[in-house]
């Protein structure tokens, strides 16, 4: 029988009355002829829960213990969803990520999938279940320890599913009936795409547009998994939601397809280092050696043998980075005069792969946030993207301000 995986994002799990209303609607797919893949994330609020405890206990914790608690809020989603549908006589059984067993590297808290064996829940759907109901965000490690995927891993548990056992679809149900053009809770004009090409998807969902995890549509897009994103609080057609697709499959789009922000960064300057050959690399191995994932980087015109350098990261990284340039400077790998930390900006973003053949959109960009006063503090772009880090009060301001100025809210 043809495979399907549905996926339950949290608030569409969150409470044992959306757990049967998500069950019925894996019925209907069975009754269609599907044997389905569920993948549930915990309920609601469970994992920051989860997690606030482990930072409660253990600041500095032991990576392996903090997946050994967080990974628990979809154990109980999984058992609770399969108990669901055993009450609506649908043959169905639960399974944690180390029972099927979901392989993953042991980068714990970051792990990424290496392989997903097909025989064991094969097995049972040849005996007859019809649904096997998997705990997302999980896996285990080669050494045998409990592993997650990293915050939204959900999403790259059910693309890898759908991949590993050649689904027809996958399909991820979540509290939107789609990907809009931007966050539709900071754009009240934001509008609903019927098809995002996967590289658009790609660097929205990586410059913080979270209703994907990031390498879910990377999974998606090298094994060519037809990724839908749809509303579990709806009514569906077959063609509801958003397809995300090759660009190829898209006749008509906007040059910005969308805009993105992401509320935790920071900035960071090392004032007055030296100006000398191998400097960028001494600092930014620094940091790197550190776990610091350096975003931007900008180096100011040198003055007089010094200058300044800046570069941004996660804002809950700026004491890891300050601890690894000053342990830096006692070792005498670097120098500098005094290390400032910028917690109160935001990184906004124009996306679309229309920027390849269109020029201006640079030009554009600033133009309007100029027109709004809001002052840039460091630009970076790629062939398709556009981000600028300005003061975390003009976020939502600047997000709609360039929805409005590229047009978002109209089909192109
Ligand atoms: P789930 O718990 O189902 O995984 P998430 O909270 O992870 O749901 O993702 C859904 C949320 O993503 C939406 O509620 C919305 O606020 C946010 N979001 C951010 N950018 C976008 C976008 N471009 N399109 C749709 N939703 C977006
Ligand atoms: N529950 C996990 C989280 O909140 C994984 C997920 O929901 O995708 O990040
Ligand atoms: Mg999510």
């Amino acid at each position: 029988m043809p495979v399907l995986v549905m996926k339950f994002g949290g608030t569409s799990v969150a409470t044992p009355d959306r757990i049967r209303r998500a069950a019925k609607r894996v019925g209907v797919e069975v009754s269609k002829g599907y044997d389905v893949i569920v993948i549930v994330s915990a309920m609601s609020g469970k994992t920051n829960e989860l997690v606030g405890w482990v930072n409660e206990t253990s600041p500095l914790y032991d990576a392996r213990e903090y997946d050994a608690v967080v990974s628990s809020g979809e154990n109980v989603t999984a058992g609770l969803m399969a108990l669901t549908l055993q009450e609506m006589d649908v043959p169905a059984r639960s399974w944690q990520g180390w029972q099927v067993p979901v392989r993953t590297t042991s980068a714990h808290s970051s792990a990424r999938i290496e392989e997903i064996p097909t025989d064991n829940i094969n097995s049972k759907f040849a005996e007859g279940m019809r649904v096997a109901v998997v705990a997302g965000f999980q896996g285990v490690s080669p050494e045998g320890r409990i592993t997650t995927l990293g915050r939204g891993g959900s999403d790259t548990t059910a693309v890898a599913f759908a991949a590993s056992f050649g689904a027809e679809r996958c399909d991820i149900y979540t509290d939107v009936d789609g990907v809009y053009t931007t966050d539709p809770r900071v754009s009240s004009k934001a509008r609903k795409l019927d098809r995002i090409a996967f590289e658009e998807m790609l660097e929205l969902a990586s410059l913080g547009a979270r209703v994907l995890q990031t390498r879910s549509v990377e999974l998606a897009m090298r094994y060519k998994v037809k990724l839908r994103v749809l509303s579990s609080f709806e009514e569906q057609s077959d063609d509801a939601g958003t397809l995300v697709c090759d660009e190829e499959e898209i006749m008509e789009s906007n040059v910005v397809a969308g805009v993105a922000f992401s509320r935790d960064e920071a900035k960071m300057t090392l004032v007055s280092v030296a100006d000398r050959p191998g400097i960028a690399a001494s600092i930014f191995t620094a940091l790197s050696d550190g776990g610091v994932n350096v975003d931007m980087i900008v180096q100011n015109i040198a003055e007089e043998g010094r200058t300044d350098m800046t570069w941004s990261c996660p804002t809950d990284q700026v004491m890891r980075a300050q601890k690894a340039v000053e342990a830096a400077k006692a070792d005498a790998v670097i120098n500098y005069q005094d290390v400032i930390a910028d917690t109160d900006v935001a990184k906004v973003s124009v996306v679309g792969i229309g920027m390849r053949s269109h020029t201006g959109v640079a030009a554009k960009m600033f133009q309007v946030l100029s027109a709004e006063g809001i002052n840039i503090k460091v630009i970076t772009t790629s062939e398709i993207k556009i981000s600028v880090l300005i003061d975390r009060k003009y976020m939502e301001l600047a997000v709609q301000a360039l929805h409005d100025a590229f047009e978002l809210d109209k089909a192109a």
